[in-house]
């Protein structure tokens, strides 16, 4: 949904408050007109279906914008309704339904909508509080890459900084106190990384570190390292505000870790939501909620619409109405859990329904829960957060590959026929990269299994941290890994394959003392040159077998498309 982002929560809630006053009367209109042809003794259940949906629908709405007034008029009438057409069989329009809603229509039309709410029990000031925490978040991004690592040690800082730097980290060196303050102060980074004693005293790493702090809102995420590895040296450093601390020798993979974890570099992405409300007005009130809280949404107003947004539409929830007309919430409920893919769908009823026994026949189709309206937009916000995590979490054990957190042999190849599919719609390219570690086999025989699996989580890190968002990485296979980059032709795969293995050729390895390196080969396939999955998986293992055979740590592109007869 295009919301504009400068446009500030309240302005756009106006905006819809606007819209919705705009079309007020048109809706009471559709209730006059309904109402004049209600002749009493006779069944007319269809008509008085379409009039409880006009005043559920307004209450509903009316509570969600904040217009009050609307609410006992269209409940009252909403509860009249109700209590006819729960009869069973024949309904019959009674005299004293007919003057009830005469009464309630006739009030609300004589309601006049003010654009400003007349209170201010609004939904603004929580809000406020998500969007600060919002932009703080934005902030520490943009910093985040940056890290300023000191150590008395020059050739450790040298060093350490230059592995670091091959997992994605800006990391400056320093190899004094006055140099890292001075740095500090002019621009502060988004981690440190510390040694402990220094020619100032054995404790002046931490020192240093509480009184920069000090002169901070936040303090940067901070990392000690040190020969020193007593009690009093690692409480000196929890108490200077220190994340982590780290004995010498420091492994950069460790330390890559920990930078990972405290600066937040895998950065989860946003949920998707698909909101169904037939009421335009509530669903874009409810997207606009949850976008401010940093979730993706589509909207659909109309049930039929739902399957097609799910195709292209990969939701981690859907928000629905529960009253709709032609297809209930409930009625599409059941409807998408006979789709395959969509049995585990997460799906939330939010109505201004508040019978129990109702709110339980509609979850008893297979949703997940039920919000009440009027909804506060934090309540919305932390209930579909968390139902969306807990989907993100089953979901990701079946596609992810436990070791390296990389999709699973299954989940890339699936993907690539996804990513296939729209590239060639949207007519763009596409390059498949297979890597496979240099004689792995000699690293597991030389240092160790668990030395062995370092090094894949290594490798994983690295392709995930260095590649793009829109790529895609995968676990292949043991020591293969697959990378499919999107709107990308052969050379700048190439080139960008190659840096990751330079970039990983120079990080060290330790297990049990013992220094080691690794590399990996690769080969690429292009789309539209190999046009299948297969011809350029396929292509890409031929490529990756010649960069073994030329004699590893290269990589090799597939050009030749004869030699894949099998690709028309
Ligand atoms: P090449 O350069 O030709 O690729 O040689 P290689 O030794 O890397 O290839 P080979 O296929 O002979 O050996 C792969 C090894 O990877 C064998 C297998 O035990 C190991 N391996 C596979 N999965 C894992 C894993 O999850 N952890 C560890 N530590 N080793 C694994
Ligand atoms: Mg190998
Ligand atoms: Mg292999």
């Amino acid at each position: 949904m295009a919301t504009g982002k400068t446009e500030s929560f309240k302005a756009r809630k106006q905006k819809l408050r606007q819209s919705f006053i705009t079309q007020f009367p048109q809706r009471l209109g559709q209730a006059r007109e309904l109402l004049i042809h209600l002749t009493p003794g006779s069944d007319q259940r269809e008509r008085l279906d379409k009039l409880h949906l006009i005043f559920h629908t307004l209450k509903g709405s009316g509570a969600s914008l904040g217009f009050d007034s609307i609410d006992a008029s269209a409940k009252a009438a909403e509860h009249a309704l109700r209590e006819v057409l729960d009869q069973d069989g024949q309904v019959t329009v009674t005299d004293g339904l007919v003057a009830e809603l005469e009464q309630q229509l006739h009030s609300l039309e004589a309601l006049e909508l003010a654009l400003e709410p007349p209170h201010s029990h609004d939904t603004g000031p929580s809000f406020e509080l998500s969007t600060r925490q919002a932009t703080e978040g934005h902030v520490s991004k943009h910093r985040q890459r940056l890290v300023y690592l000191c150590d008395d040690d020059p050739q450790l800082a040298q060093e350490l900084s230059g592995q670091l730097s091959c997992f994605g980290y800006q990391v400056i060196p320093f190899m004094t106190l006055d140099a890292v303050r001075q740095a500090f102060l002019a621009k502060p980074p988004g981690a440190i990384i510390m040694d402990v004693i220094f020619p100032e005293g054995r404790d002046a790493g931490p020192a240093l570190i509480a009184e920069m702090n000090a002169c901070l809102d936040r303090p940067v995420p901070s990392v000690f390292m040190s020969s020193r590895n007593d009690f009093a040296a690692r409480l000196r450093s929890v108490q200077a505000g220190g994340n982590a601390y780290c004995p010498k020798p420091v492994k950069a993979v460790e330390m890559a870790e920990i930078l990972d974890q405290l600066t937040n570099r895998i950065p989860s992405e946003p949920f998707n939501i698909l909101v169904v409300d037939d009421d335009p007005d509530v669903a874009h009130f409810f997207a606009m909620v949850l976008e401010e809280a940093g979730m993706v949404t589509r909207v659909a107003n109309e049930p039929e619409h739902v399957p097609g947004i799910l195709e292209c539409f990969d939701a981690d929830l859907v928000l629905m109405d529960l009253y709709m007309p032609h297809c209930s919430g409930p009625d599409l409920a059941r409807l998408l859990r006979q789709i395959p893919g969509y049995l585990s769908l997460p799906i939330i009823y939010v109505s201004s329904e508040t019978d129990v026994d109702r709110q339980f026949k509609a979850l008893e189709v297979g949703a997940d829960g039920f919000l009440t309206k009027p909804l506060e937009p934090d309540r919305l916000v932390s209930e579909v957060r968390l139902r969306a995590e807990r989907m993100r979490t089953l979901r990701s054990l079946m596609i992810r590959d436990s070791l390296t957190g990389l999709f699973n042999h299954n989940t890339i190849l699936q993907l690539l026929e996804v990513a296939l599919a729209s590239c060639q719609r949207a007519r763009n390219t596409l390059c498949i990269a297979m890597i496979d570690v240099d004689h792995f086999k000699l690293v597991n025989d030389t240092h160790g299994h668990p030395a062995g699996d370092q090094v894949l989580m290594a490798l994983g890190r690295t392709l995930r941290l260095r590649l793009r968002e829109v790529d895609l990485v995968g676990r292949y296979g043991g020591e293969e890994f697959a990378a499919i980059l999107v709107g990308l032709d052969l050379d700048q795969a190439k080139t960008i394959i190659d840096g990751l293995r330079e970039n990983f050729a120079a990080v060290t390895f330790f297990a049990d003392g013992v220094e080691f390196h690794c590399s990996f080969s690769s080969g690429i396939a292009a789309f539209p040159e190999f046009s299948k999955a297969s011809t350029l998986v396929e292509a890409a293992d031929r490529a990756l077998y010649r960069a073994k055979h030329a004699g590893r740590n290269r990589v090799e592109v597939a050009h030749d498309k004869t030699a894949a007869p099998e690709d028309t």
